[in-house]
């Protein structure tokens, strides 16, 4: 049974006089972020032709791997579940739009919702895919409280990405965690030091982390029904039931979690980014050369720009229909993230290492001896010149493609000769 701070119990008091005793003088202010069925989200944002219907997004129903993925709140709604056969779930909702996954979209995804965190603060430990704690204790005099800074985050991952998250903030990454499931989705649930008995302690105890359904079914042995119940289980019980581990989920339920958020080493700046493809046909002309190289140059002037780099080399390698391949690099008059210029150095290099009549099989496109973009412009300042306000103009106008197609898909925007183009 749940002891509200009113129950006279001495258990709750003993518990409770410790809680005050340890109570730090200050405390860690913890996201918990995660992404609303994440999978179909990012579908949806991608195909705003799917929204208010119902999506799974399901493995190939060709072969045995035809089940069910993941799903949106609509499909949940027909019962639809994750796992089952893509024939059961049409069973049950013969309108669902079934879309194959597309992980390499979800991993791009995730990258962009943790750049938007790293705005925020450098301590970011990602917990799966869709996922990560943030330590913002720091960030206050910036970005405001938790609850300010969650709200600023969920704006805008809504906003840039057209998916929705949940944010649990709370003073230990336990209840954070916790608190991004009581509330879905688009929302936000704060646990405060002064009152989360009175949140946490009425709940399941498989609300807590870590108390999966062995955990559950050992404590309910225990008449531990919720986390209020586990706070105040004595601790001999607990141990002789569960170890060590039972010690722990009681400091947890107790709110004394101190683990800290593993400050991730984030990859902000990869040492080089490149694309590259097989087309579907033999590059044989000049223009199917230039068209080649101009896509897979862009893809990778919008990643340097995702991390705010430029680079100081552009390679190139090149496979001919006979296998025969070689690589080549040049040095760029100045560090560049647009992609005019990367492809416009890319095809120099080809030209210059082929024959006139011969036949690409396939080509990558590599940006190297990559710089901070910020850095580069600042150096440019002291010649203040006209070519500064000429890169700035192009940069903008890339960037700007950049997010119409994140938000709005790839297909939407690009450049002229990649409408209808029959090599990809
Ligand atoms: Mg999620």
């Amino acid at each position: 049974m749940y002891m509200g701070p009113s129950d006279a119990s001495p258990i709750f008091r003993v518990s409770n006089f410790h809680l005050k005793a340890e109570a730090p003088e200050s405390y860690r202010t913890v996201l918990h972020c995660d992404a609303n069925s994440f999978f179909v989200s990012c579908e949806i944002a991608r195909r705003p032709e799917y929204a208010g219907k119902p999506v799974a997004v399901c493995g190939s129903e060709a072969d045995r791997h035809g089940i069910v993925l993941a799903k949106n709140d609509i499909a949940k709604g027909y019962r639809v579940k994750t796992a089952e056969t893509v024939w059961q779930a049409r069973q049950k909702c013969p309108e669902l739009v079934i879309v194959p996954p597309n992980y390499s979209l979800y991993a791009e995804m995730s990258e962009k919702m943790n750049d938007i965190f790293y705005e925020y603060t450098d301590r970011i430990e990602p917990f799966g895919v869709d996922e990560s704690w943030l330590d913002v204790s720091c960030s206050a005099k910036l970005f405001g409280n938790g609850r300010e800074i969650a709200n600023r985050i969920r704006e805008r991952i809504a906003n840039e990405l057209g998916i929705t998250v949940s944010i649990g903030v709370s003073f230990n990454k336990v209840f954070a965690k916790l608190g991004s499931d009581l509330k879905k989705p688009n929302a936000i649930s704060v646990i405060p030091p002064e009152s989360f008995a009175s949140i946490v302690w009425p709940l399941p105890v498989t609300a807590l982390l870590f108390v999966g359904r062995s955990t559950a079914f050992a404590l309910e042995e225990l008449g531990v029904w919720t986390i209020g119940d586990l706070a105040c289980c004595d601790d001999v019980s607990l141990e002789e039931s569960l170890g060590k581990n039972g010690l722990m989920l009681k400091r947890f339920a107790l709110g004394r979690d101190y683990a800290e958020v593993t400050p991730w080493k984030y990859s902000s700046e990869p040492k080089s980014v490149s694309n590259g493809m097989t087309f579907r046909y033999n590059l044989s002309t000049p223009e199917e050369v230039s068209f080649a190289v101009t896509y897979l140059s862009m893809s990778v002037a919008e990643r340097l720009r995702r991390h705010s780099l430029c680079c100081k080399n552009v390679s190139v390698s090149v496979r001919t229909p006979d296998m025969k391949s070689f690589s080549r690099t040049v040095k760029l008059p100045h560090p560049s993230c647009l992609y005019s210029e990367i492809s416009q150095a890319a095809l120099a290099l080809i030209k210059e290492n082929t024959e006139p009549e011969s036949e690409i099989y396939s080509v990558t496109v590599s940006a190297e001896k990559l710089t901070a973009l910020n850095e580069f412009l600042f150096q440019q300042q002291i010649f203040g010149s006209a070519w500064e306000s000429k890169y700035k103009k192009r940069h903008s106008l890339e960037t700007t493609v950049d997010s119409i197609r994140s938000r709005y898909g790839r297909e939407l925007i690009g450049i002229a000769s990649q409408i209808n183009n029959r090599l990809i």
